[in-house]
């Protein structure tokens, strides 16, 4: 296993990490999440991916669970969770000082540890002041109950922002993002953060680097019966898949596997280490739904060296996907 600082912090985040959205409860229990993080873990990872709406919080129950079986010293790992979708009530979602703070003190308590490593507002809040969710991050780090607090799929200005109330008020800014990066999705962290790795020193833990799972290849023939998208409540990845954009996709995922064939490592491999030769990336959040998934994902960095500039280029031709003008803010 590779580590890399987590943007300009002192902690060091292993380039694999694993995650649980829609895998944990509705496909993973917990004999089968226990041996996943333990294979994990044995293949250096350090870093695992929770948040409170993952399965309505059973996910993290789950996790928190297998953590307490596998009884791994506590200063051998790291784990998040992210709030934002807490439930229905007014109280219960968002950004405010009252759900950040009942979502941690929740999160603590399904997870089974004394603090969060990190901690991640899971989408921008526009009815919230941004200074009172500043203030309440840092608050929970002074406060001991998390380590690290960052961002999910907010913009570039939004995170610069929070950046600036925090060095305005003397509060603690945001360390990392997490946006979903891989071969079709790119914008954003190629793009539109380019500023923000140097000038504020973003970190980032990216998700869906298989983009869902088309970048294994398992949809060039149609969809498999045993596949995330015929679970219950995710008939709109479905339609995503099936749409002319995503049959697009799993066009060009068929060209990507000639190239993996010529390299010889599998598309996914080929596709998560694509994703690991980007140095503004500091975790990849790998998702498995069966050990062997995990298994053949954790190798992927050993098809790194074979991703050779003429091999990039070949890679950009079929995405043809050039990144777009950097954002002014
Ligand atoms: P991926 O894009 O890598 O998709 C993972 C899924 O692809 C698996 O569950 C499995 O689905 C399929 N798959 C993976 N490896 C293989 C393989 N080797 N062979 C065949 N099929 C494979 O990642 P996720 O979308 O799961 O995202 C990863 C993590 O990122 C999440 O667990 C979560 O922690 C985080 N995340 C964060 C978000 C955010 O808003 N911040 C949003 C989404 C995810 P199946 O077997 O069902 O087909």
């Amino acid at each position: 296993m590779e580590y890399r600082h987590l943007g300009n912090s002192g902690l060091k985040v292993s380039t694999l990490s694993f995650g649980s959205w829609v895998t944990f409860k509705a496909q993973v229990d917990l004999p089968l999440a226990v041996k996943m993080m333990q294979t994990a873990y044995d293949a250096g990872v350090n870093f695992f991916d929770n948040a409170e709406v993952y399965a309505n919080g059973a996910s993290e129950e789950i996790m928190g669970d297998a953590l307490k079986k596998l009884s791994w010293s506590r200063d051998s790992f790291t784990v998040s969770s992210k709030a934002f979708w807490g439930g229905q009530l007014p109280t219960q979602k968002g950004l405010s000082r009252k759900h950040l703070t009942d979502a941690c003190h929740a999160a603590l308590r399904r997870l089974k540890v004394d603090y969060l490593d990190l901690f991640f507002c899971h989408r921008p809040d526009e009815s919230t002041p941004i200074e009172e969710t500043v203030r309440t991050m840092s608050d929970l780090i002074h406060q001991g109950k998390v380590l690290y607090w960052g961002t999910s799929e907010w913009t570039a200005q939004q995170i610069m922002e929070a950046y600036s109330v925090a060095r305005q008020y003397g509060l603690i800014p945001p360390t990392m993002e997490q946006p979903e990066y891989n071969m079709f999705r790119r914008d954003k962290v190629e793009s539109d953060f380019r500023r923000l790795y140097t000038e504020i020193g973003l970190g980032t833990t990216i998700w869906s680097p298989l983009a869902s799972g088309l970048l294994t290849g398992k949809y060039n023939r149609g969809i498999p019966k045993a596949s995330r998208v015929n679970l219950p409540g995710y008939g709109w990845l479905k339609q995503g898949f099936e749409s002319e954009e995503g049959q697009e996709k799993i066009r060009k995922a068929g060209a990507l596997q000639l190239i993996a064939d010529e390299i010889g490592h599998s598309l996914t491999n080929m596709s998560l280490a694509w994703c690991a030769a980007n140095p503004n990336v500091s975790t990849i959040i790998l998702g498995a739904s069966k050990l062997s998934q995990l298994e053949e994902n954790l190798k992927a960095l050993e098809a790194l060296p074979a991703l050779t500039a003429e091999v990039m280029e070949k890679i950009e031709l079929i995405l043809d996907n050039k990144p777009a003008p950097p954002v002014q803010f």
